[in-house]
């Protein structure tokens, strides 16, 4: 009665503490733990009924790290074919992978044409740090700038401006493919200054920094301050070979060529 009376209570506490993994593991622990022949220990059964509950709470956080991150593709580092880039250095690559970066809030610059990966390796890396247990988030430069434009409206600019400054890890992919709003370019500014020092931002471009002006409507300033505290401590990383979909769709082109039996 009085065990009985226990085992109630200790479900009791563990539904208080919001336990529900330990409360499920309980009956099993409790039956190995009584067993005849050399039952668990007390703090054999402790520890196990505790590391039921640390697993559930560490899988929810890697879950809603996930899902915060908002990574648009699975791929990850070990996804990317550097026989594709062999101007690429995969030794670079790697370092970068090995998050040391983010360590010491130094910026990853991708700059290259269309199809080269740029997209590919910045969201890698992101797996790689939601893997580590960072605090990662994926946005278009054109979003960024949308919701921080938003934000200006609804009077919660100061707001979105400190999310944009949270995550360990920022990634803004494809600055350049839009020309920006003068008003844009400001929220960039803003959200650069914010994280300097502070966070890394993994950055892809199709702009080689000297062109960087265009993508402010030819406000030479705003772009000089910008890219001087982006560049400030960085890596930039040159992209400049084949496309890749383009390689494959060259493939299939030239295997179709074939199989008619045309010439190239
Ligand atoms: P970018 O951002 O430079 O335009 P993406 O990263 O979007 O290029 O790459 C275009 C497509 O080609 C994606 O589906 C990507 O996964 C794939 N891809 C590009 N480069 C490679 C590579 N070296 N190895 C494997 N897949 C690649
Ligand atoms: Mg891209």
């Amino acid at each position: 009665m009085s065990a009985n009376s226990d085992y109630q209570k200790l479900r009791s506490h563990l539904a208080f503490l919001r336990m529900a993994a330990a409360a499920e593991a309980l009956p099993g622990l409790l039956e190995q733990a009584t067993k005849a022949d050399g039952g668990l220990s007390p703090s054999a059964f402790l520890e196990q009924l505790l590391s039921a509950e640390v697993a559930a709470t560490e899988q929810r956080r890697r879950a809603s790290l996930a899902r915060f991150a908002s990574l648009p593709s699975p791929f990850t580092i070990d996804d990317f074919d550097f026989s594709a880039q062999p101007r690429l250095d995969p030794k670079l690559i790697a370092e970068l992978a090995s998050l040391r970066f983010v360590e010491d809030a130094t910026n990853v610059l991708f700059i290259g044409p269309p199809g080269v990966g740029k997209t590919m390796l910045a969201v890698g890396l992101g797996h790689a740090a939601v893997a580590a247990g960072m605090r990662v988030h994926y946005t278009t430069a054109a979003d960024l700038v949308a919701r921080c434009h938003r934000a200006a409206i609804e009077g919660r600019w100061a707001t979105t401006i400190r999310f944009y400054a949270g995550p360990r890890l920022l990634i803004i992919d494809e600055l350049g493919y839009l020309p920006l709003p003068a008003e844009g370019a400001s929220a960039l500014f803003q959200v650069i200054s914010q994280r300097y020092l502070k966070g890394s931002i993994a950055l892809t471009t199709n702009l080689g920094i000297a062109s960087w002006g265009k993508v402010f409507g030819d406000d030479q300033t705003v772009a000089g301050a910008l890219l001087d505290r982006l560049l400030h401590r960085s890596v930039v990383v040159n992209i400049d070979g084949d496309s890749y979909r383009m390689r494959s769709h060259r493939a299939r082109a030239e295997a179709a060529r074939q199989a008619i039996g045309a010439r190239p």
